[in-house]
């Protein structure tokens, strides 16, 4: 099975999560098998190429899982975007909304030196909401935002018209 297969079939989609009509893709059965895990970190970072960045942004909390491995191949280091309150230390902050009410995410206002290049990774992309404003918060933070790369993206959602000019690379598209 190529990636792209091996991808599909090892996200799981969960009916009726976390609330009524919506389908929730699970990527926890991919994260267990280790061929898919180490394959999507290797196509993320062969993507972009060894040395291209400085940083990489895991958002909260899926996006953790893959961006550390992914940083770690790089030669990068690893900044963690989080929901507001989790982070110790001074932060700047970015709101959005949701289908319902806003969301609130944070970075430490001293996570990135100024012109830094940034790759922002996160499982799904789905409105594009939250990729938006982490890519707010790395700007507002003096770095470069060089692209959001995805596991995968829920294209029926419009995410990537909704973030704008951001660079957006998506392993497998539904
Ligand atoms: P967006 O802001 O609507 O693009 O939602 C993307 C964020 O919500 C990401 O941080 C994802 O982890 C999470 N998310 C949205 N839908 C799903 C899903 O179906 N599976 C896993 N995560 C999701």
């Amino acid at each position: 099975m190529d990636l792209d297969g091996l991808i599909r079939d090892r996200i799981r989609d969960v009916v009726d999560y976390p609330k009524p009509g919506v389908v929730f893709k699970d990527i926890t059965p991919l994260l267990a098998d280790h061929v898919a895990f180490a394959g999507v970190v290797d196509a993320i970072v062969n993507h972009h190429g060894r040395g291209t960045v400085d940083k990489i942004v895991g958002i909260e909390a899926r996006g953790f899982i893959l961006a550390a491995p992914i940083a770690y191949h790089f030669g990068a280091g690893f900044v963690p975007v989080r929901k507001k309150g989790k982070l110790p230390s001074a932060t700047y902050e970015r709101s959005y909304d949701l289908e319902y009410g806003t969301e609130t995410i944070e970075v430490h206002a001293d996570a990135f030196t100024p012109g830094e290049r940034v790759l922002i990774v996160d499982d799904v992309l789905a409105t594009g909401g939250t990729a938006r404003a982490a890519a707010d918060l790395v700007a507002r933070g003096g770095a470069e935002v060089v692209g959001l790369s995805v596991l995968m993206e829920l294209s029926f959602l419009g995410g990537r018209d909704r973030i704008g000019n951001l660079d957006v690379h998506s392993l497998v598209t539904v």
